[in-house]
């Protein structure tokens, strides 16, 4: 199977959120038949709709995938699992929240998986990460993200750290001593 390049959003406002980050990162690294090819930069984003809660942590991560879109979806919810998520509130406090954005060349709809991921091109914190890691990036009718990004406005989202602050890719040490805590 050849490797498709693929885009996963992570996002949280529970606890240390670039520690589960990091974590999910490492774990999707040594995931058989996934990649991890290059990280954004560390947001921090106001809440979009939901109960009054913390700011979240947003990042997204560029990936070499030899999944099935499905198979994927699975690995992230794993994860999320992993991470304790509370699935208590709909749009409330989490701790790791992983969502599918973009698979080159996939447009799909099941009840499980919607590709690219609804409301993508309407949420900077996704977008803004999205465009970062995947500069080139086309919607199924053949418009830029990055053009797509121009239009969204910018409030609400601040970079907080480089790309290296969440994971690096090519190192063995990801550990971290720095702390995010919302
Ligand atoms: P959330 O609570 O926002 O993480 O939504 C999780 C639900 O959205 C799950 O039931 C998924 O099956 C569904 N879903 C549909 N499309 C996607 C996608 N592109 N990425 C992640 N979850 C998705």
């Amino acid at each position: 199977m050849i490797a498709a390049p693929a885009v996963v959003g992570l996002g949280g406002n529970v606890g240390d959120v670039v520690a589960a980050f990091r974590r999910a990162l490492q774990s999707l690294d040594q995931t058989d038949g996934v990649r991890v090819i290059s990280v954004s930069s560390l947001l921090r984003t106001a809440p979009v709709g939901g109960p009054e809660q913390d700011d979240f942590f947003n990042a997204a991560v560029l990936l070499a995938v030899e999944l099935e879109p499905a198979e994927l979806l699975a690995v992230l919810q794993a994860l999320e699992v992993a991470a304790e998520r509370v699935r208590a509130e709909r749009w409330g406090p989490r701790t790791l929240d992983l969502d599918l954005l973009w698979w080159a060349d996939q447009s799909l709809e099941t009840t499980a998986l919607t590709l690219p991921h609804p409301g993508l091109t309407e949420r900077r914190f996704a977008l803004q990460p999205l465009v970062e890691v995947a500069p080139s990036a086309l919607t199924g009718d053949g418009r830029r993200y990055a053009d797509i990004l121009s239009t969204l406005p910018s409030e609400g989202v601040e970079v907080i750290g480089g790309p290296s602050l969440v994971y690096d890719p090519t190192s063995t040490d990801n550990g971290g001593s720095e702390s995010c805590r919302t």
